[in-house]
């Protein structure tokens, strides 16, 4: 019998394929890349550095990473919920969580990042999003998260300085101009589980899929050229007969082989520095750091060596930087904004903080299509990945396993 073809060993095709390989069904996993993962990456430096491609975090309460993983395996390491804010004036303020620090709700009440009556929204707001589950706020609204927050009557102070900082960079979008269904789906996932690190870096995440698959049923650096619902070929021409073929690549690669198929070309863009630090300049607090000044290239920064000292060397810390949408800057332009942005935010000691790297991610997150609620069926092929559903590592996971049980079902999705 031919085996399942999945394209793309990303977080969906993985999933697609460990659910198949639980079924005992035969399955081969083509990745273009030299590894597993797709937007999933780690990269070490020779001296102890780890970083991820871009700054990014799995929540604990993500129904299918509950579903998919051994969370312990992974050993993860949390951020502590609530975040340092700097503050339009260029104060700071800690924003301390009440529903994981009850003894600090007095602080959270009186931090001076809205008023007394948007505090009490925020708890309606919770109380609101945790009585309905995942899947009726992933039902899209139609209706973007900042009109969203405005028709619940927030202030304009609160949405600055907090939503637009806090959810702009879960977005990478900071006009929230994203489908506040999504929105309350985040919100909720945030306030009922934590922002995880695995140590030793994101992509142990999709090394943990892949570690359960037989060794003969994944071929790295097996790059696809055309699909069809009886086989793919690779880039060197040779044709592989499928039983059923999946596609797990990103959506505009899937149009570029399945004409009409409908993938939005609109991307969300990031830009993450990494800067090596003597000593603990964040002080060990794990919060991440948000920037509610108006106007500035750099929208957070962390230091994920305080939540997984594995990041860093002895003696030294991780900087991540994070700035959001499209800039017009050339490499080092970017660098020298961001240092003098951050010599701004943490004072002089950032002279001796050494820059490691920098990843300009131009095709972060996948602008939603409307009506698409993955995965889907398309010229006979399967398609799964972000871009059937929403942008998240958690619709990853779910088209694709949901993909692999309509293959086996024997039908499209
Ligand atoms: C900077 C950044 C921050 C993020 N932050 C978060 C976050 O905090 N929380 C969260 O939930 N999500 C986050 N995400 C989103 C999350 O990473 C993605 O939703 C998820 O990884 C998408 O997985 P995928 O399998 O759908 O696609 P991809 O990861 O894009 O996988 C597609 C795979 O197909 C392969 N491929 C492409 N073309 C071919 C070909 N011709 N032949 C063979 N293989 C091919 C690629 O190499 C890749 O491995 C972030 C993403 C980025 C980039």
């Amino acid at each position: 019998m031919a085996p399942v073809i999945i394209v793309g060993a990303g977080m969906a095709g993985l999933a697609c394929a460990n659910t198949l390989h639980r079924a005992g069904r035969p399955f081969l996993l083509l990745e273009g890349d030299s590894q597993v993962g797709g937007r999933v990456r780690t990269d070490r430096t020779s001296d102890g550095f780890v970083m991820d491609r871009g700054f990014q975090v799995l929540l604990s309460s993500y129904p299918e990473a509950r579903r998919t993983l051994d969370l312990a395996a992974l050993k993860p390491r949390a951020f502590r919920s609530g975040a340092v804010i700097r503050m339009p004036d260029g104060s700071t303020t800690v924003l301390r969580d009440p529903w994981t620090e009850p003894w600090a709700a007095g602080s959270a009440i009186t931090a001076p990042i809205g008023s007394w009556s948007d505090k009490w929204k925020v708890a309606r707001l919770v109380w609101d999003v945790v009585r309905k589950s995942p899947d009726e706020w992933l039902a899209r609204s139609g209706v973007g998260t900042l009109e969203f927050l405005r028709s619940r009557n927030f202030s304009p102070q609160i949405i600055e300085r907090f939503f637009v900082p806090f959810f702009g960079g879960v977005f990478l979008d900071r006009t929230l101009s994203v489908d506040s269904g999504f929105f309350c789906f985040l919100f909720r996932q945030f306030v009922l589980g934590r922002a995880l690190l695995p140590t030793g870096g994101m992509q142990r995440i999709p090394e943990q899929l892949a570690a359960r698959l037989p060794a003969h049923s994944l071929r790295l650096g097996a790059r696809v050229s055309s699909v069809e619902s009886g086989g793919v070929r690779l880039e060197g021409g040779e044709w592989l007969r499928a039983a059923s073929v999946v596609v797990a690549v990103d959506g505009v690669r899937a149009a570029e082989w399945l004409p009409g198929f409908p993938a939005s070309t609109d991307w969300k863009r990031t830009a993450c520095l990494y800067f090596a630090a003597p000593g603990r300049p964040g002080g060990g607090d794990r919060y991440l750091r948000l920037n509610a000044q108006p106007g500035r290239l750099v929208h957070n920064v962390c230091f994920p060596s305080d939540v997984d000292p594995t990041c860093a060397p002895a003696g030294w810390s991780l900087v991540s930087v994070s700035s959001h949408g499209a800039h017009s800057l050339g490499a080092e332009a970017l660098l020298e904004r961001t240092r003098a942005e951050l010599l701004e935010w943490f004072g002089p000691q950032v002279d001796a903080w050494r820059h490691l790297k920098t990843y300009e991610i131009a095709r972060a997150l996948p602008t939603a299509v409307p009506g698409n609620a993955g995965p889907l069926f398309w010229q006979g092929v399967h398609v799964c990945g972000d871009h059937t559903a929403y942008p998240s590592l958690n619709a990853a996971l779910a088209t694709g396993r949901r993909c692999a049980e309509a293959v086996l079902a024997g039908g499209g999705v």
